[in-house]
């Protein structure tokens, strides 16, 4: 098959991997792609949502499939796009259509959406500019912390947590006043606070039929101990031991289900991923978001877990031939270390030579995100978030052995990485 894929990000290597190694893979076009992907498929410099060009190209390289790495194209209706010209409208499309996007586009749609469908998650109310006095009412009622969440997307920066009522007060007249979230805070969801342990679980799914993939652990402080600000995600861990056979059973039953069943009761027409982020309390799953895309970098550690043809996957999910597709997955554990530039996720420089960039090896697997050529050929930084160096092992503790190994090899200017991924899950239950 002839592969087109979309995005640039270190999920898209680990994607391109998966699917160069496949044999079903014939030719593999990343748009735009970084250097990793350069050195295992075609990059193609097309913008992602600049649907008419890809149509093109898609039509000009006799494409079999689509497949789509983040958010925004399908936010923004790629797959309905694909699906409404004549040339290209039995074309497998391996991400939902607009309406199912808005799962990921709207906090409002996609609380609506568990709501209406029994699946568990935080007690919640939408407010907007009109209802703002009532908004200020329902937050006095409700207990601290808060959580506030602008509706639409805000690039994973739109959702405060409140621990005083004079905070939760401001900063929900600031997203709905002040446009603090520009458009995507014009509604605001308020939700009440959950503790417990957090996961993240990916569901393949042609709308109809699913399979449960490799849950995992993210780290989205920059700082160890989860200190600091927020990032794209330090590290993954896959599996993760406090999502155990009964957990995720409750999982299967209360969400994954649950879920399933409304996107085809609602009509919702969805061939792709989702991933679920839930939170473990006392044993039972309460889903906070629903994204309609794979993590990064939870993906760099879930795929290498998958052992069944990974195009045979694609392919199942976007002709909507899941139900026959057989699932394996390997043994072994999966962590991914991030690796980024000096000052992110602040400002940061870009154009640094990377060295020590060996090949990928039977141990760890390096995932290249914002990276680039320069006019030497030489690989340089180009991006907040660099690379992501996934370990494999028997173990937790050889995973990450062999990831840091890897990592203790690169480097490039002022490198920054966390030295504690996967600490908490091998100090879990003890
Ligand atoms: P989201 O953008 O919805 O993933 O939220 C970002 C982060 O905020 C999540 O990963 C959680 O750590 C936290 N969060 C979101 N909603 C809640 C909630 N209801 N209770 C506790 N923490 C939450």
């Amino acid at each position: 098959m002839n592969i087109l894929l979309l995005g640039s990000g270190g999920r898209e290597h680990a994607f391109a991997y998966k699917i160069a190694n496949s044999p079903k893979c014939n030719q593999l076009f990343v748009a735009p792609g970084n250097a990793g992907t350069a050195s295992i498929a075609t990059n193609v410099s097309l913008g992602i949502t600049d649907f008419p060009a890809l149509k093109s190209f898609v039509l000009d390289n006799a494409i079999d499939m689509v497949v789509v790495g983040p958010e925004e194209p399908l936010v923004k209706g790629v797959a309905d796009y694909f699906a409404d010209q004549e040339e290209t409208k039995n074309l497998p499309v391996v991400g939902p259509k607009q309406l199912g996007a808005t799962l990921e586009g709207s906090k409002d749609f996609s609380k609506q959406f568990m709501q209406r469908n029994n699946v568990p998650t935080a007690a919640s109310e939408t407010f907007t500019k009109e209802s703002i006095e009532e908004g200020l009412q329902f937050i006095k009622s409700q207990k601290l912390p808060i959580v506030l969440k602008a509706d639409g997307l805000a690039a994973g920066k739109g959702v405060l947590i409140c621990e005083s009522l004079e905070d939760a007060e401001n900063s929900f007249k600031e997203m709905l006043l002040e446009s603090k979230f520009g458009a995507a805070s014009d509604k605001v969801v308020i939700e009440e606070f959950l503790t417990g342990i957090e996961l993240s679980v990916f569901v393949a799914t042609d709308g109809k039929s699913y399979k449960i993939l490799p849950e995992a652990k993210d780290y989205k402080r920059i700082g160890e101990k989860d200190t600091g600000l927020n990032t794209g995600g330090m590290g993954a861990v896959s599996p993760v031991p406090f999502a155990d056979a009964s957990f995720m059973q409750k999982v299967e039953e209360k969400v994954v289900k649950p879920t399933i069943e409304g996107l085809e009761k609602e009509k919702i027409d969805y061939k792709g991923f989702i991933f679920i982020g839930l939170m473990n309390t006392n044993g039972e799953p309460y889903v906070i978001e629903y994204n309609v895309r794979m993590g990064d970098p939870e993906t760099q550690a879930v795929l290498p877990r998958i052992k069944s043809d990974f195009v045979d996957l694609l392919y199942a999910i976007g002709s909507g031939k899941l139900a026959d597709y057989s699932l394996e997955l390997e043994t072994f554990t999966a962590t991914t270390v991030v690796m980024v530039a000096g000052g992110y996720p602040g400002a940061y420089p870009k154009g640094d030579v990377i060295s020590g960039l060996g090949d990928s090896n039977g141990s760890s697997i390096t995932f290249h995100a914002g990276t680039t050529q320069n006019e030497q050929g030489k690989v340089v930084t180009n991006g907040g978030r660099v690379l992501g160096v996934t370990g494999k092992g028997g173990s937790v503790e050889e995973a990450l052995s062999n990831a840091y190994t890897r990592v203790n090899e690169i480097t490039w200017k002022d490198v920054y990485y966390r030295k504690d991924i996967g600490q908490d899950i091998l100090n879990y239950g003890k």
